[in-house]
């Protein structure tokens, strides 16, 4: 029995709920999707999925209610999309509270701003996936002399999804389309992690 958290402190996190709990349909195994709001919550869970929202927001929360603790001593891998992806980075554009559990440094709205938002038909695992991006960041580097890193998708030459140990940070917005993939794979690793 597995247990998905999704983090509710702001931003769209419904998506996130449905499409975990088709997900874990899909893959055919005895699970649970709740939304977390404080540590305790966050505790009881396998993995975490971050959402988008303003990551300065879901940053001072996290760090207010000690969730980021919760998630360092507990192991508890992380899959973040978009704002998600801000605060799983060790370094960004801003001043601004992280989880930093990735050796990446991103760059916020890197694509520019709402009106830029744009979908994109892009390659992770060998197959094609829709990308929607929304005032996304951009990854500006990594360090590579990390071994546990490894990036699973590249766009127009820019690093869109990337893993590092149990964490995995995406730049667009999986839970905006009815594609499971993304998820299936997270879930696939909080099962491994788990083990
Ligand atoms: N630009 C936002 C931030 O950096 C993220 C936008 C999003 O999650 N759609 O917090």
């Amino acid at each position: 029995m597995v247990v998905i958290g999704i983090l509710n402190l702001q931003g769209a996190v419904s998506e996130h709920y449905d499409i975990s709990e088709k997900s874990l349909k899909k893959l055919g195994i005895s699970g649970e999707v709740k939304e977390v709001r404080y540590s305790d919550d966050v505790k009881g869970c396998d993995g975490i999925i971050i959402s988008g929202g303003e990551s300065t927001v879901i940053g001072k929360l996290i760090a207010k209610r000690g969730i980021d603790k919760a998630i360092i001593d507990n192991k508890i891998p992380v899959l973040g999309t978009c704002a998600g992806m801000v605060l799983l980075a060790k370094k960004t554009d801003f001043k601004q509270d992280l989880l930093g559990l990735m050796d990446i440094e991103v760059k916020r709205n890197a694509y520019g701003r709402q009106v830029n938002s744009f979908e994109k038909n892009i390659n992770i695992f060998d197959k094609d996936f829709l990308g929607v991006f929304i005032r996304a960041p951009g990854l500006k580097s990594y360090d590579e002399s990390k071994e546990d890193i490894e990036v699973l998708s590249v766009y127009d030459d820019e690093i869109i999804a990337i893993k590092q140990g149990r964490n995995i940070a995406i730049s667009f917005h999986p839970e905006l389309t009815d594609d499971t993939l993304i998820h299936e794979y997270f879930i696939g690793e909080v099962l491994k992690c788990a083990e």
